[in-house]
C-alpha cells in the first residue's frame, strides 16, 4: 500500500517505527494510502533544518524572494491536473472544485510575487534635531501552519505563500486526512527554486500539533480547522509565547429579502450550501427568508432546484458535489438531520439513504432540506458541516438580522435584495466578519483578508493578503542621529528629557 512520508529538508524521510494513518478514498469507503504521523524527535529535525536554512533565505533580497513565487505559481498551474485529482481521490470533490481550491490558494502565491512592495516600511524624516525614523518588517525565524481537510492545497497556500516570501521557514501540518497534494507543493516549492529546509510538511494528529504549540523555535502558528481545536490551540501556543491566528468553525446564514430576485438567489444558495458536500467554512448551511410570501416562494424554488442536483464520484463531470469525508462524519451528518426532526423541524428534502451503484460503502449523502427551524434548537447552533441547508424564517429584516448576528460562529452571511439601503444597513450592522451582498460565498481575494469574528476566529489578525505579511514578519522601529560635523547637538529631544 501507498506510504505518505514527512517532508523534511528538501525530500521525503525514510522513517521507522512510526504511528501510521489510513488514507481513505470516500467514493469507494476504502483505505488507499497509509501516512507517516510524525513525532517529536521528526519535528526536532525539521525545526533544526529549518532553523540552519532560514538566515541565509532570509537575507535573499525580497526581489529574489518574489521570483520563487513566480516560479511557484508556474509549477502550480503546470501541475494543476494532478493535483485537482490527487485532492479528489483523497477528499471527494469533484475535479473541478478541486481545481477551485487551488485556484484561490494559487491567487495567495501571485499576491505575493509583489512581495518587495509589501515589505516596504515607514520613514520619518527630521523627527527630532538631525533625527530620522524608519521601520522594517523582518521575519521571525521558523513558523508553521496547522490546517483542516476541507482545503488541502487552499489553506496551506493561505499560509505557506505569505511565510516564506517574507523570509521564515515554515513548517506545514496538513490534515492527516489529505496529506498528498500538501506534499506535492512542497515539491513543487522547491522545483521553483526554493532552498532546501524552508519548506517542511510534518503529518499527524494531536501528538504532533501538541509538539509544534510547544517547540520553543517555532515562533508563529497559523491554525485553521474547528472552533474547538481553535481555541485550545490558540491558548496553548499564546501561552508558549508564541504569535497565534486560529480559524474555526462556521455557521453562515444567507438572508432574503421580499425583493431579492429569487431565481438567482436560488441558484447561488444551493451552490453554496450544497457544494463541495457543504464541506466549506464559507458555505451556507442556513437561510432566512424574511416574510411569509418570500418564504413560500423560496422553498418551493429550493425543492425544485434540489431536485436537479447530481450527486456522484469526483470524476464526474456533471456531479455537483462528492461523497462526505469519511464514515464518521457520515454518520455525524445524518445523526444531526434526526436530531433536526427530533426537534421539531420538518424535514422536507431527505438525503440520507443515498447509494451509487459501483460505490455502495462510499459515504455519499443527498441534499437535505429542513424547515421551521428555530433558534433554539441544538441542530441550528451547532456547526454539521454537511449538505444540509436550514430554513430559519424571519418575520422582519430586524429579525433576519438579528439571527446571523447572535450565533456563536461569524464567519461569513450574505443578503439577497435589490435595495442598497437595506444591504448598506445590513453590511454595517451584522455581527460577522465576512458579508456578501448577493454574492453567496464572499471569501476575500487574495489582496484583501480572510477572517471571521465570534468562535470563528481567534487572534487579531487574519489570512493573507497585507494581514498575512503582518503575521509573518515583526516591525522594527530604528530612531538615528549621526554626528553633526563637531557642534553639540540640541538634547531637547531626548526622551526621558533631563532638563
Ligand atoms: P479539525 O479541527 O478536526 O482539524 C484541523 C487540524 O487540527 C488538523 O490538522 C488536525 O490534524 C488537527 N487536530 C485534530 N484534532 C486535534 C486535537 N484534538 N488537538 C490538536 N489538533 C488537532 O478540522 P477538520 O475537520 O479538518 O476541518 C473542518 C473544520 O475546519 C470545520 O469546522 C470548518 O468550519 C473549519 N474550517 C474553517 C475555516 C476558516 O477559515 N474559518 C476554513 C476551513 C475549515
Amino acid at each position: 500500500m501507498k506510504m505518505i512520508a514527512n517532508f523534511i529538508n528538501g525530500g521525503a524521510v525514510a522513517s521507522t517505527g512510526l504511528r501510521t494513518g489510513d488514507v481513505f478514498n470516500p467514493s469507494l469507503g476504502h483505505v488507499q494510502a497509509r501516512v507517516e504521523l510524525a513525532n517529536g524527535s521528526l519535528l526536532d529535525q525539521a525545526v533544526a533544518n529549518a532553523l540552519a536554512a532560514q538566515p541565509a533565505w532570509a537575507s535573499v533580497n525580497p526581489q529574489r524572494r518574489a521570483r520563487v513565487m513566480f516560479r511557484f505559481k508556474e509549477a502550480i498551474e503546470a501541475n494543476m491536473n494532478e493535483l485537482a485529482e490527487m485532492i479528489a481521490l483523497e477528499h471527494g470533490k469533484v475535479i473541478a472544485d478541486a481545481k477551485g481550491d487551488i485556484q484561490r490558494g494559487l491567487e495567495v502565491v501571485e499576491f505575493m510575487c509583489g512581495l518587495p512592495h509589501l515589505l516596504k516600511g515607514e520613514h520619518t524624516e527630521g523627527a527630532g534635531p538631525g533625527i530620522d525614523v524608519y521601520s522594517l518588517r523582518q521575519p521571525l525565524g521558523v513558523v508553521a501552519g496547522i490546517t483542516p481537510f476541507n482545503f488541502p492545497a487552499m489553506i496551506p497556500l493561505w499560509m505557506l505563500a505569505p511565510a516564506i516570501a517574507c523570509g521564515n521557514a515554515f513548517i506545514l501540518k496538513p490534515s492527516e486526512r489529505n496529506p498528498s497534494a500538501p506534499v506535492r507543493l512542497a515539491e513543487l516549492a522547491l522545483e521553483a527554486g526554493l532552498p532546501k529546509g524552508i519548506l517542511n510538511v510534518v503529518h499527524g494528529d494531536k501528538e504532533i500539533v501538541d509538539a509544534i504549540l510547544d517547540h520553543p523555535d517555532i515562533k508563529a502558528v497559523s491554525f485553521v480547522g474547528s472552533s474547538d481545536i481553535a481555541q485550545y490551540v490558540y491558548g496553548r501556543g499564546a501561552a508558549n509565547g508564541k504569535r497565534m491566528q486560529c480559524m474555526g468553525g462556521a455557521k453562515n446564514h444567507a438572508i432574503v429579502m421580499p425583493d431579492a430576485d429569487l431565481d438567482q438567489a436560488v441558484a447561488d444558495i444551493v451552490g453554496a450550501a450544497y457544494g463541495s458536500a457543504g464541506e466549506r467554512c464559507m458555505a451556507l448551511p442556513v437561510v432566512s427568508p424574511v416574510g411569509e410570501a418570500t418564504a413560500v416562494a423560496l422553498r418551493q424554488k429550493l425543492v425544485a432546484a434540489i431536485g436537479d442536483l447530481r450527486v456522484g464520484v469526483p470524476t464526474d463531470p456533471d456531479a455537483h458535489y462528492g461523497p462526505v469525508v469519511s464514515a464518521q462524519h457520515k454518520a455525524r451528518v445524518e445523526a444531526y438531520i434526526q436530531l433536526a426532526v427530533d426537534e421539531g423541524s420538518e424535514l422536507v428534502v431527505d438525503g440520507r439513504g443515498l447509494t451509487l451503484q459501483g460505490h455502495e460503502e462510499g459515504y455519499f449523502l443527498g441534499p437535505t432540506l429542513l424547515d421551521h427551524v428555530r433558534p433554539d434548537m441544538q441542530s441550528y447552533r451547532d456547526e454539521i458541516f454537511g449538505p444540509v441547508l436550514q430554513i430559519l424564517r424571519a418575520s422582519s429584516f430586524k429579525e433576519a438580522i438579528s439571527y446571523p448576528s447572535s450565533h456563536a460562529y461569524g464567519n461569513g452571511v450574505a443578503i439577497f435584495t435589490r435595495n442598497g439601503d437595506a444591504a448598506r444597513q445590513f453590511a454595517s450592522a451584522v455581527q460577522v466578519g465576512m458579508v456578501g451582498i448577493n454574492v453567496p460565498i464572499p471569501v476575500p481575494v487574495a489582496y484583501h483578508s480572510f477572517g471571521g469574528w465570534k468562535r470563528s476566529g481567534f487572534g487579531d489578525l487574519n489570512q493573507y493578503g497585507t494581514d498575512g505579511v503582518r503575521f509573518y514578519t515583526q516591525v522594527k522601529t530604528v530612531t538615528q542621529r549621526w554626528p553633526q560635523g563637531g557642534s553639540v547637538i540640541d538634547q531637547s529631544f531626548v526622551i526621558p528629557t533631563m532638563s
